[in-house]
């Protein structure tokens, strides 16, 4: 019955050139995530709104969900298309999808007409007050609300005549690309695609870097990041993963630093390393999976260390979460299944039994003073070494 989609989105601090911006980046997400869904699309701008029109057979309920990865929409309206033949066949036309859409006609409703081609014999108030007439003589049950209607009828007469009622949510946020780039440390764990997803959903492009520390984590460790990056790129499009080799480092920190201190000065690089690749890639932020007191290396004084390294802003999106809760994201974004998989990761590999859970800043600094004769030698070859892959949405390769 749904020929086309109408998307609503969210209008707030969008005027001006900025419209355009976002109108455009929104379309071409749009079309991005509707490559994945069997038949052809067209996807339009008119008159400041946009649409999507379907041409042939497609699949309603995959448009439904590759809309809903669209970051920047916050409403789908399922749009019927009429041609216009008079007023008589509109009526039946608007009877057949009220019987369609509400089988329980116990409403209240209203008609909201618009008119954007003006030859049309009726006016927008004409078309009102007859449909509504119409529309009561034909379900008894169903009543007039102008004020709080539990249905508002939309029909707007342009080329062809649209009707449509039902909002269906949007994932909201602001289309990608409308707000520069960030950095992504991401792990195989759970946090840290939940946390790339939520920055990517404010319009940031997402880059990644994973920490890698062959023979110690393996090929399927490896894997297992790049599939997670895939999922995420279902909404973001193809996100671009640079995967370092951290063994030396890591191996070189083992052999000269405190075992407890371990976690902490490995961190450190990490940030250290992720900042410089953010810079040669013109990202403006790093984004981490951390969130407050969740493991030892995320306490607030664990925190403070780690961020002494940065220079530019860290965003930590699941700062104040609780493990649930991020969980419940990832379930919702579908990272969870991937994420729980058993493999290990660098940073439980060399991980000390009693960890320190207040560093104290000197003493770690004092530390990492037993490096300098290596450590920058070292991470120039961890950048240059390091591997780009670019990962698709499956299917999209
Ligand atoms: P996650 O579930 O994201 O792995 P976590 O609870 O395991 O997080 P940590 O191991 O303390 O927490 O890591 C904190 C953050 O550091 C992660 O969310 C991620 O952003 C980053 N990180 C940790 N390990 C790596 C790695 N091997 N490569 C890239 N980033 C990493
Ligand atoms: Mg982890």
């Amino acid at each position: 019955m749904f020929k086309a989609f109408l998307i609503k989105y969210g209008e707030i601090g969008i005027k001006g050139r900025n419209r355009y911006i976002f109108e455009d980046a929104l379309m071409k997400q749009i079309r991005f995530s509707l490559q994945s869904v069997q038949g052809e699309f067209l996807v339009s701008k008119e008159s400041g709104r946009i649409y999507v029109e379907t041409v042939g057979e497609y699949d309603y309920d995959e448009t439904i969900s590759a809309l809903q990865r669209v970051f920047g929409i916050v409403g789908i309206s399922p749009v019927v298309q009429i041609e216009d033949k008079g007023f008589e066949d509109l009526t039946e036309q608007i009877i057949q999808y009220m019987n369609v859409v509400y089988p329980d006609k116990n409403k209240t409703f209203k008609v909201h007409a618009r008119r954007a081609r003006k030859n049309y014999p009726k006016s927008s108030m004409e078309l009102n007050a007859d449909l509504g007439e119409q529309i009561l003589k034909a379900f008894p049950e169903i009543k007039v609300d102008v004020h709080n209607p539990q249905i508002n009828l939309y029909v707007e007469v342009r080329q062809k005549i649209n009707i449509y009622s039902e909002v269906i949510s949007g994932c909201g946020g602001m289309p990608i690309g409308t707000n520069g780039k960030a950095m992504l440390l991401l792990s195989g764990g759970i946090d840290s695609p939940v946390a790339g997803w939520m920055i990517a959903k404010r319009g940031v492009i997402v880059e990644a870097v994973y920490f890698h520390a062959p023979p110690y984590t393996s090929e399927r460790a490896k894997q297992k990041v790049v599939d997670l990056a895939k999922i995420v790129a279902r909404y973001t499009g193809a996100i671009r993963l640079h995967v370092v080799n951290f063994t030396q480092i890591q191996l070189y920190i083992y052999d000269k630093c405190p075992h407890e201190e371990l976690t902490i000065i490995m961190r450190r690089y990490m940030m250290k390393i992720a900042q410089r690749i953010a810079e040669d890639r013109n990202a403006m932020g790093l984004i981490t999976g951390e969130s407050i007191g969740q493991v030892a290396s995320q306490t607030i004084q664990s925190l403070y260390s780690t961020n002494e390294v940065c220079t530019m802003p860290v965003f930590r999106p699941l700062i104040g979460f609780d493990k649930q809760e991020i969980v419940d994201i990832a379930c919702k974004i579908d990272t969870y299944e991937t994420s729980i998989q058993p493999f290990e990761d660098c940073c439980t590999i060399f991980v000390a039994k009693h960890p320190v859970t207040k560093p104290n800043l000197h003493v770690i600094k004092r530390s990492e003073e037993k490096l300098k004769e290596e450590i920058e030698q070292m991470i120039e070859t961890a950048i240059e070494t390091k591997e780009v892959i670019i990962c698709e949405p499956d299917g999209m390769e």
